[in-house]
C-alpha cells in the first residue's frame, strides 16, 4: 500500500513555492555555452588569507562546537566592524549571534518576532526568501510595490497606507536584491519616522552594505530612535566573496537576541568552528579584501547600465549590490518569455523579474558579478536578440 504523503505534510510547508530562480537555472545548467547573468554571487574566490587561516584552524584541530552565539573573538570583531564602519555599538557578549548565512539570521528574526497572522511589510521586488520565511514563521507577508519610475524606492506614504492593526515589522533591504536600489540617509530617515510613529520593528537586511558605489553606506540602525527597534542582519557572502561558507550574523537589542539565541541553539547549535576563524581573518583584513572587488563591480555596473540603455532596455543606475534591473516592457514579452527566449536563442541567462514579486513583472535581473569580457559578449548577444524581435 502506498503512503499518502500529502496527508502528513504541514499545510504551511505545502503552500511554500520553490524559488523561481532555481527552477530557471536548472534549464540553463543543462545547456552548453551559456553566459550566466543569473546567479547572485561574487565571481571572486574567497581571498587567500581567509582560506589560509581556515586551513590553519583545521590543522590546529579546531573541530569542536563553539559557543552557541559563535566564538567570542569573532563576535568582538563583528562589534568592532559595525562600530568602525557603520557607527553602531553592540555588546559582543549578548547582542550578536553568528549564524549560518544571513539566511538563517532572517529566519531567526521572523521566528522570534511573529505570532500567527502578524503582518510583515516587504518592499518589492524583493529577495525570494523573505515572504516564504515570514509564512513559515506563521506571519503574513504584505508586499509594497515599487517601480522604476520611483527608482524602486518605497515611500513613507506607501508604508503608512499598508499599516494595519496586525502590522508588526517591515523588512528593508538596502542595497536591494534584485534592483540594486540604495536608500540614502534622508530616505531612511523618512521611513524611520513612520516606523517610530507606528511602533514597528525593522528587519534590516544589510548583506550588500559593503557594495555601495556612489556614497558611504548608512544603516537605518544608526538613525535616531532606531537602534532599539532594528534587527540588523549582515554576513560574509557578498562583500567578502564567501557565499559557500554559510556565515552571517544578526545584531539587535539583547531582549531580541536572547530569544533568537534560544531558537538558534536548538535548531543549529552553532556555525562551523574553523570557518569562524576564517571570518575573523576576513574582518581583520577587510579593507584590502573589499576594496578591489568593489572597484571592479563599480566599473562593471557602469558598463552594463550604459550598454543596456544603448540597446534600448531602460535601466536605472543602481547605487549598490551587483544587480541591474532593466525594463523589458518595450519588447512586448512577459519577463518569463523574455528570459526563456533569450536563453534558448542566445544562451544568456537572466532572471525573470516576476520571481521577485508581482511588481517585478516587465523587468529582468542581470547580475554583473561576472567578468567584463563575459559581460561584453552577453551584451552583444542581447543586442542580437532584441534585433531579432523587431
Ligand atoms: N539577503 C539577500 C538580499 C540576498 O541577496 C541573499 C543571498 N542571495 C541573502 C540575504 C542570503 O545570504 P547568505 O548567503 O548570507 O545566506
Amino acid at each position: 500500500m502506498s503512503v499518502n504523503y500529502d496527508a502528513y505534510l504541514s499545510e504551511t510547508a505545502k503552500q511554500i513555492q520553490p524559488s523561481g530562480i532555481r527552477k530557471f537555472f536548472d534549464l540553463a545548467s543543462s545547456m552548453k555555452g551559456v553566459i550566466s547573468l543569473g546567479v547572485g554571487e561574487p565571481d571572486f574566490i574567497t581571498p587567500w588569507s581567509v582560506r589560509e587561516t581556515t586551513i590553519a584552524s583545521l590543522e590546529g584541530g579546531y573541530t569542536s562546537y563553539t559557543a552557541n552565539a559563535g566564538l567570542l573573538e569573532l563576535r568582538t570583531e563583528i562589534a568592532a566592524y559595525l562600530k568602525n564602519n557603520f557607527r553602531i555599538s553592540y555588546d559582543p557578549n549578548d547582542q550578536i549571534i553568528v549564524t549560518v548565512g544571513a539566511s538563517q539570521a532572517l529566519d531567526l528574526a521572523f521566528r522570534a518576532l511573529l505570532n500567527q497572522g502578524d503582518e510583515v511589510l516587504i518592499v518589492e521586488p524583493a529577495f525570494v526568501s523573505y515572504s516564504s520565511l515570514v509564512s513559515l514563521a506563521g506571519g503574513n507577508p504584505i508586499p509594497l510595490s515599487t517601480n522604476a519610475e520611483n527608482g524602486f524606492k518605497v515611500t513613507p506614504e506607501q508604508i503608512e497606507a499598508a499599516i494595519t492593526d496586525n502590522t508588526k515589522a517591515i523588512l528593508l533591504c538596502s542595497p536591494n536584491n534584485p534592483t540594486g536600489t540604495y536608500l540614502n540617509r534622508d530616505e531612511l530617515s523618512e521611513i524611520a519616522r513612520v516606523v517610530q510613529k507606528h511602533d514597528l520593528i525593522v528587519v534590516s537586511d544589510e548583506i550588500y552594505a559593503e557594495l555601495t558605489y556612489d556614497e558611504d553606506y548608512t544603516s537605518i540602525t544608526s538613525l535616531e530612535g532606531m537602534y532599539d527597534r532594528t534587527i540588523l542582519i549582515n554576513g560574509f557572502s557578498k562583500g567578502f566573496a564567501m557565499t559557500g561558507w554559510r556565515l552571517g550574523f544578526v545584531a539587535a537589542p539583547k531582549e531580541l537576541t536572547h530569544v533568537m539565541l534560544k531558537i538558534h541553539q536548538f535548531t543549529t547549535m552553532c556555525a562551523p568552528h574553523m570557518l569562524q576563524h576564517g571570518a575573523i581573518d576576513a574582518l581583520q583584513n577587510r579593507e584590502t579584501i573589499v576594496e578591489h572587488m568593489k572597484n571592479s563591480y563599480r566599473r562593471r555596473r557602469n558598463y552594463i547600465v550604459q550598454s543596456l540603455n544603448n540597446i534600448g532596455l531602460d535601466c536605472h543606475t543602481p547605487g549598490g549590490a551587483f544587480y541591474v534591473f532593466p525594463s523589458i516592457k518595450k519588447t512586448g514579452l512577459t519577463s518569463e518569455q523574455f528570459a526563456e527566449q533569450l536563453l534558448l536563442q542566445e544562451k544568456v541567462a537572466v532572471v525573470p523579474g516576476n520571481v521577485f514579486g508581482e511588481s517585478g513583472e516587465g523587468y529582468v535581473r542581470c547580475s554583473y558579478a561576472t567578468s567584463l569580457e563575459q559581460l561584453q559578449e552577453a551584451m552583444k548577444r542581447i543586442q542580437r536578440f532584441i534585433d531579432s524581435l523587431e
